[in-house]
C-alpha cells in the first residue's frame, strides 16, 4: 500500500486523514498546529517536521488547507511540497483553493517527474467523519484511477471531472450554487414567515413540492436546458411568471426585500418579451447563456436515469 503523507488535519482533514488511517494506509502527518497530528501519531502515524519531509516520507501527498495562500506557501513555499516531493510521486489538493493556483502549480511538480491533481470535497466535517464525501477530481486521468482506492477510503461520491484545475472549478460552482439557493430560500422563508404561516410549515412545503424531490435538477435540466429544448414544456414560462409576480408583490405588500426573486421576475418577463410564453418556463436560462456567450448542453445525460437518481440516492441533497 502507498505511503501516504497528509498535511492540514482541521475540522476536513481530521475524519479524512482517520478514515485513510483506518483503511491500513501508512501515514505521515504534518500540521501548523501540532496537537492535530497527535491523535494519528498516538494511532501509528509519522509525525514529520515540515511539508517537505512529509513528500520525502510518502507516495502520495494531500493536503487539506483553509484557501489558496496556504496552499501556495505549502506546496511551493520554502520546505514545501514541491522541494521534497519523489520522482513519480503525486501531490493531490483536497482544499477548496482557486483553479487557476493549481493550474501554476502542477506544472513545477511535472518538472520534477512528479504528477498533481486537484481534489476537493463536498460534504462537511461530519461527511468528512462518516466517509461520506463528494471528492471531485481534476488532473490525468490515469493518475486518478491509479490513486481511486486511496480517494475511495475517505469519499464516497469520488469522480473525475477533467483536467487539472476542473476538480476545483466544480467546487466553485457547486458552493457559488448552493450560496444563490440559500439567498432564495431567505428570502421565501422571510416573506413566508412575514406574511404570516408558521416556518415548520414552510418547510414542510418546501420539502413536499416539487422542490423537494429537487425536480428541477434531475429531470427538469437534462429534458431541457442540456438538450436546448424547451417543448413540449412541463410548466409554461407565463404561469412561472404569473408565480414569481405574485411572490414579488407579496414581499411588496408585506415589506421584505427579495433580490434574488426580483430578479428572477425581470429574467421571465425578458424571456416572455422574447415571445417564449408558450414554452417550458426553464427557457430564462437562454438569456444567461446568451449573457455569458455559452451554451450549456448535455444531451447525452439520459433523463429516465437522472429522475431515478433521487429515489436510488435518497441521502443525496
Ligand atoms: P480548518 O481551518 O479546520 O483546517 C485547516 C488546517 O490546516 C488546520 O488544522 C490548520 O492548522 C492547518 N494549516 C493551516 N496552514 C497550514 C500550513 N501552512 N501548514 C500546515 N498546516 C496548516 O479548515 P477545514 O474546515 O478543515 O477546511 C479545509 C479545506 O476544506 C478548506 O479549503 C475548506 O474550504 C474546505 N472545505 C471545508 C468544509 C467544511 O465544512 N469545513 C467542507 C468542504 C470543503
Amino acid at each position: 500500500m502507498e505511503t501516504v503523507g497528509f498535511i492540514g488535519l482541521g475540522n476536513m482533514g481530521m475524519g479524512m486523514a482517520a478514515n485513510i488511517q483506518k483503511a491500513d494506509y501508512p501515514l505521515v502527518v504534518y500540521d501548523v498546529r501540532q496537537a492535530a497530528t497527535q491523535p494519528f501519531v498516538t494511532a501509528g502515524a509519522r509525525q514529520a517536521g515540515s511539508p517537505a519531509e512529509v513528500a520525502r516520507l510518502s507516495d502520495v501527498v494531500l493536503t487539506s488547507l483553509p484557501g489558496p495562500r496556504e496552499v501556495e506557501a505549502v506546496a511551493l513555499g520554502a520546505d514545501g511540497v514541491l522541494a521534497g516531493i519523489r520522482e513519480g510521486g503525486i501531490y493531490v489538493d483536497l482544499s477548496t483553493s482557486r483553479p487557476t493556483l493549481i493550474r501554476q502549480i502542477e506544472p513545477q511538480f511535472r518538472a520534477k517527474g512528479a504528477h498533481v491533481l486537484d481534489a476537493p470535497v463536498s460534504g462537511g466535517k461530519s461527511g468528512a467523519a462518516s466517509r461520506n464525501l463528494a471528492v471531485m477530481v481534476g488532473g490525468e486521468q490515469e493518475i486518478f484511477e491509479r490513486i481511486k482506492p486511496l480517494l475511495d477510503a475517505f469519499g464516497d461520491k469520488v469522480f473525475y471531472a477533467g483536467a487539472i484545475g476542473a476538480g476545483s472549478v466544480c467546487k466553485l460552482v457547486h458552493n457559488m450554487i448552493g450560496h444563490g439557493v440559500r439567498q432564495a430560500i431567505a428570502e421565501g422563508l422571510t416573506l413566508g414567515v412575514k406574511a404570516g404561516v408558521e416556518a415548520e410549515a414552510l418547510w414542510q412545503c418546501v420539502r413536499r413540492g416539487a422542490l423537494g424531490r429537487m425536480s428541477s435538477l434531475h429531470d427538469g435540466m437534462p429534458r431541457t436546458v442540456f438538450r436546448g429544448t424547451f417543448e413540449p414544456p412541463s410548466f409554461l414560462l407565463s404561469l412561472a411568471r404569473k408565480d414569481i409576480s405574485l411572490a414579488t408583490e407579496l414581499g411588496r405588500e408585506f415589506d421584505v426585500p427579495m433580490p434574488v426573486a426580483n430578479l428572477a421576475e425581470q429574467l421571465c418577463i425578458e424571456s416572455l418579451n422574447r415571445g417564449w410564453g408558450d414554452l417550458d418556463s426553464s427557457i430564462t436560462f437562454l438569456l444567461q447563456e446568451e449573457a455569458a456567450g455559452v451554451e450549456v448542453r448535455a444531451p447525452q445525460v439520459d433523463v429516465e436515469r437522472a429522475a431515478r437518481f433521487i429515489s436510488t440516492h435518497p441521502d443525496a441533497e
